[in-house]
């Protein structure tokens, strides 16, 4: 009796601490991109459970101070509470973050994606839409912004409401979100040489996904790499 008592003191007492020394789950050793995902994914679940411990931060800042090596670019919104790195559970030195209201890319969010293909870092893009986005719903709204720089975001995020229902309710604005991450995801294959080569040659894999807002736990969406424009 005392020893299984032992046992489990000794279980509960190590058990965290060696959870601990296992965060951020090391990246996966082969570049394949669904195991970056799957990494991604495990991320999320501790996130979702509310367990984060980010205690190696010090350390990771010190290692990484030379130079930087992100497995994975995510292009998501600017939205204050959809934090890449702290959704996907990850520390510095993992993430590639491009943001922008919309999680769209403009010329200089592809510079930026290109940037870190180009040196070799990137194996996954993760296009991030998330729940009760502002800029889509604005975008669902008639009308015009006031500014012109608004009124070419609602303009490329309406592009992407072909065949969709543009209403309030919170079904529409979640298909929405979902059919501009997907257009996103489009635009950056085939606006830059560069993304659609490594994307076409699956050097670089690509994952659309939507954030819920109260459970956090991310949802992948069903995407395929867009033909060639001609
Ligand atoms: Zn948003």
């Amino acid at each position: 009796m005392r020893r299984s008592r032992l046992i489990l003191v000794v279980f509960f007492v190590a058990f965290p601490l060696f959870a601990q020394a296992q965060f951020p789950e090391p990246w996966p050793k082969a570049l394949v991109p669904e195991r970056f995902w799957e990494t991604l994914v495990t991320g999320n679940n501790t996130y979702v459970a509310g367990a984060l411990p980010y205690t190696g931060l010090a350390a990771q800042r010190k290692d990484s101070a030379g130079d930087q090596h992100p497995p994975v670019t995510v292009l998501s919104c600017s939205d204050s509470r959809v934090p890449p790195e702290l959704v996907f559970g990850r520390a510095i030195d993992d993430l590639f973050v491009v943001r922008a209201a919309g999680n769209v890319a403009d010329t200089f969010g592809i510079a930026s994606i290109e940037y870190a293909i180009s040196h070799r870092w990137t194996i996954l893009i993760v296009v991030l839409g998330h729940e009760r986005c502002g800029a889509v719903t604005e975008a669902l709204k008639p009308g015009q912004p006031g500014t012109r720089a608004l009124r070419a975001l609602v303009r490329r995020i309406r592009r992407s409401f072909d065949g969709i229902k543009t209403g309030k309710k919170p079904d529409d604005v979640r298909a929405a979100v979902i059919a501009n991450a997907k257009a996103s995801a489009d635009y950056i294959v085939l606006r830059s040489k560069v993304i659609g080569d490594a994307v076409r040659d699956h050097k670089v894999g690509v994952v659309v996904a939507y954030y819920p807002m109260v459970s956090g736990k991310v949802e992948r969406i069903p995407w395929e790499i867009p033909p060639p424009v001609k």
